[in-house]
């Protein structure tokens, strides 16, 4: 047996029976290892990340949580049981994730809904309901995610946007398949989307897009989507999309979401970063996703089709040939000095942006033509995030001078060479700290790609999920967060929330069931 050596001791659950067990996370051959043993069921051992040197660097960024605004639950039965959130969760809501329907169009067997599976019950919250929930959430959460099953199947899709706005849900995000907007009324839908609030307001309605798009070669599409012939649907969605788009500040923006299989569409990651950067118009980003399994998988096949964050850092570097290299990503975690100091400063946006290290990282690319630079090539961003965090203090303790003065140092310490048409847009954000429309603009010429790993019953670790600001919200105004209401929660409590078939299609007109026909009665009048 190869030597092993402990990084530290967690709790994770047994596959088979899911109970609490408690596990290390162990370094073997510099890859790190999650392990645990079940008094019932034997050893279970996964990889966690397969290097060692990124798994230490991502540590290197740990930061801490922030106090929830509220808690829902008592401490009764032990993390994961407690949810949520109990007393022992130690971050607030970033975003919240909302499922507006179980139903779907197409049978993705990736999926985290099982929309695969034949329905036994439909879990719709009504609009009633929906308002509870949006209540729950005003005041202390700011982005949410519309999601399912599949979310554009709801008729009553622009009014849950409007009462989202209404209760100053600023960031809402649309986690879609693609189907309807590569559907001939995709462009229609786009506009009235982007028109909701009437056209002489910058006001958005939806944020962005989140579109499935899991690569471009037939046996992708297949085993991710149980469709062969699933073919351009996220392409001809793009071009939708783009042709709806009339205003760059107002238009929904696209965040392509590919879900990575090990040796399956892994090959594909070089030409989905090159395909964003060429429609950066309307992508603004790739949130890539190494696959979490739903049930109990055989050994071999774990072992095979097991994909982690490290794995993406490094053929990201090797697909874009070193134009984006494994350190130019950083835990997403390292936003939140940038989030605080906004925070404090402005009162937008949110307060902290922290997850567990080894959940997340991201990279910021400078677009320019076709060419595009990772942002840390210009900012020694070590010493960026230093200066943010000094200024996040210092508008905290309503030292403001000071704090614009942190700003600027930080700001102004981007490396001028080599930026070329962008500086003046950088000049621009860093001669007037309080000129929000030219951060707006800079970031308008950036796409972020990034990777989210999401946990599944083999490498779950409750350290990261007691960190997790990814928030399920439920019709009783509980948040559970995201990974343990996918590996542990969701069977239970979605069956809890639903009705049968039956009443489900008697609440719901055939008709109603279509995808909605935009009417103008459906949309929401200018001015409000
Ligand atoms: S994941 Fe968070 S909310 Fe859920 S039981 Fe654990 S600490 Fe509590
Ligand atoms: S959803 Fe899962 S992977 Fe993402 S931050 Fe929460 S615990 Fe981490």
């Amino acid at each position: 047996m190869s030597a092993r050596k402990t990084v530290k001791d967690t709790t994770s659950v047994c596959p088979e029976c899911l109970a609490a067990i408690p596990a290390s996370v162990v370094v073997k051959q510099e890859k790190i290892y999650l392990s645990k043993t079940c008094a019932q069921h034997g050893s279970f051992e996964d990889l966690y990340w397969s290097s060692k040197d990124l798994y230490d660097r991502a540590s290197s960024y740990a930061t801490r949580g922030a106090e929830p605004a509220s808690r829902q639950t008592d401490s009764k039965n032990g993390c994961p049981r407690d949810c949520g959130l109990c007393p022992n969760h130690k971050n607030l809501t970033i975003l919240a994730v909302m499922d507006i329907t179980n139903l779907c169009n197409a049978k993705c067997p990736t999926c985290f809904a099982s929309s695969d599976k034949k329905k036994e019950y439909v879990y719709e919250p009504s609009i009633e309901q929906i308002r509870l929930m949006l209540d729950s959430m005003a005041g202390d959460i700011h982005a949410m995610q519309l999601t399912g099953g599949e979310p554009t199947l709801r008729p009553d899709l622009h009014q849950i946007i409007y009462e989202a706005k209404l209760r100053d849900i600023n960031h809402i995000e649309l986690n879609t398949n693609g189907i309807v907007f590569a559907s001939s009324r995709g462009t229609q839908l786009t506009k009235s989307l982007e028109g909701m609030f009437g056209d002489e307001t910058l006001k958005k309605g939806l944020s962005t897009v989140y579109l499935k798009f899991n690569g471009f070669s037939p046996a992708t599409w297949e085993a991710t989507t149980g469709d062969p012939d699933w073919g351009n649907i996220p392409l001809r969605a793009v071009e939708n999309i783009k042709k709806g788009y009339s205003d760059k500040r107002r238009s929904p923006g696209i965040m392509l979401v590919p879900t990575l299989i090990n040796g399956l569409n892994t090959y594909e990651i070089g030409d989905i970063i090159r395909y964003a950067m060429r429609e950066s118009y309307v992508i603004r980003g790739v949130n890539f996703q190494p696959v979490s399994f739903a049930g109990s998988m055989s050994t071999r096949d774990l072992e095979r089709m097991r994909y982690t964050l490290s794995d993406l850092f490094m053929d990201v570097e090797e697909q874009t040939k070193g134009d984006i290299k494994a350190e130019d990503f950083f835990p997403i975690s390292c936003v939140s000095p940038f989030a605080e100091t906004v925070w404090y400063w402005k009162g937008r946006g949110m307060p902290s942006f922290a997850c567990h290290p080894h959940c997340g990282s991201m990279t910021a690319l400078f677009i320019h033509d076709d060419d595009f630079v990772p942002v840390s090539r210009y900012v020694d961003m070590d010493k960026f995030f230093v200066l943010l965090q000094k200024a996040a203090t210092c508008f905290m303790e309503g030292k403001n001078t000071r704090g614009k003065i942190n700003v600027i140092r930080a700001l102004t310490g981007i490396k001028r060479k080599g930026i070329g048409p962008l500086l003046p847009l950088v000049k621009d954000v860093a001669g007037d700290v309080d000129n929000w429309t030219a951060l707006g603009r800079l970031l308008l010429h950036m796409v972020f790609i990034g990777g989210m790993h999401f946990m599944d019953r083999y490498n779950f670790d409750l350290e990261r999920v007691q960190m997790c600001p990814i928030h399920q919200i439920l019709p009783d105004g509980s948040r559970v967060p995201f990974c343990t209401y996918q590996t542990i929660h969701r069977p239970f409590l979605e069956r809890k929330f639903s009705v049968s078939v039956d009443e489900a299609t008697k609440n719901r007109s055939a008709q109603q069931r279509i995808m909605p026909s935009l009417a103008p009665e459906m949309r929401i009048p200018p001015g409000v």
